[in-house]
């Protein structure tokens, strides 16, 4: 009943992160962006901002981008790695703005640091950034600054990075799209008995668990565990979570609509300290 009535509201909800993992913006064979996927992502962004609501993309992809764009095979070197996001951010972007400018929206690029998000001064600064980009209409695309970040002060994943921006732009609703169809009581790669979870009212410790040990994708960095820890950030935030597949993105406008589509985390604000959690991690 929670679920059929929370997934009834999710078409109110006014102001959307959406993250994109790396793997469901690029082929898997050649890593190479996968153009009409991205066509349709853009596409249901753009109608999302033509409801009126306020959309945010948290977009993966750079590192695979640039890897791919080098033709190297493997990075070895943590230089290497912030050479190629330098090279892939720029690409993302161009694709990014000409599909939502082809729909007639504005995009802005956002590189989040782990250190200026813990700096109050840059934290107000980067929040006061979001509110105008919404009152002008302009769709923010965040990612991490990775050409910047050092390995011991760094988001690391994209999945808490939104959970954090969800936070900090005070949300309604986090979806984390990627190649896994949701929570489930066990890896289903390797258990065939483990079974769909299709709402989560409290993440509890079982819960945690079942994450631990759950594999990513090759492309990206984040497992079912970082996105379990997304979903601890945001519900207490205040905002409901979903996990869906990306395989296609018109699943978007489904689950606004109310469709029984992937796992949804129910929020359940209290007070949070977006600061006491950065200061944790
Ligand atoms: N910031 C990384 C990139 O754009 C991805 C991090 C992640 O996969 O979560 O390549």
């Amino acid at each position: 009943m929670k679920n059929e009535s929370a997934r009834a509201q999710l078409k109110n909800k006014q102001r959307i992160v959406i993250k994109i993992g790396s793997s469901s913006l690029v082929h898997a064979e050649t890593g190479r962006l996968n153009l009409p996927k991205i066509e349709i992502l853009c596409r249901e962004v753009a109608d999302l901002r033509n409801q009126g609501k306020d959309v945010v993309l948290v977009s993966s992809g750079a590192i695979a981008v640039g890897k791919a764009a080098m033709g190297l095979a493997e990075l070895r070197t943590l230089k290497q790695k912030q050479a190629c996001a330098a090279v892939g951010q720029v690409r993302l972007m161009l694709i990014y703005q000409k599909f939502f400018s082809e729909y007639g929206h504005e995009t802005a690029q956002i590189l989040l640091t782990k250190e200026t998000m813990l700096d109050e001064t840059s934290r107000e600064n980067a929040r006061n950034t979001f509110e105008e980009l919404f009152s002008l209409g302009v769709i923010p695309i965040v990612n991490e600054n990775d050409t910047v970040e050092t390995y011991d002060i760094r988001f690391g994943d994209n999945d808490r990075l939104s959970a954090i921006v969800t936070a900090l732009i005070h949300a309604d609703l986090l979806m984390l799209m990627s190649d896994i169809r949701g929570l489930y009581t066990d890896d289903p790669k390797t258990n065939p008995g483990a079974s769909f979870i299709p709402v989560v009212d409290i993440i509890d410790d079982t819960l945690m668990e079942m994450g631990k040990g759950s594999t990513g994708s090759s492309f990206g960095t984040g497992g079912m565990s970082t996105k379990l820890a997304a979903a601890q950030i945001s519900t207490a935030a205040g905002a409901d979570m979903i996990i869906a597949e990306s395989e296609d993105f018109r699943i978007l406008h489904r689950i606004i609509g109310g469709e029984e589509e992937g796992t949804l985390f129910l929020a359940h604000p209290h007070e949070f300290y977006l600061m006491d959690y950065l200061e944790t991690m």
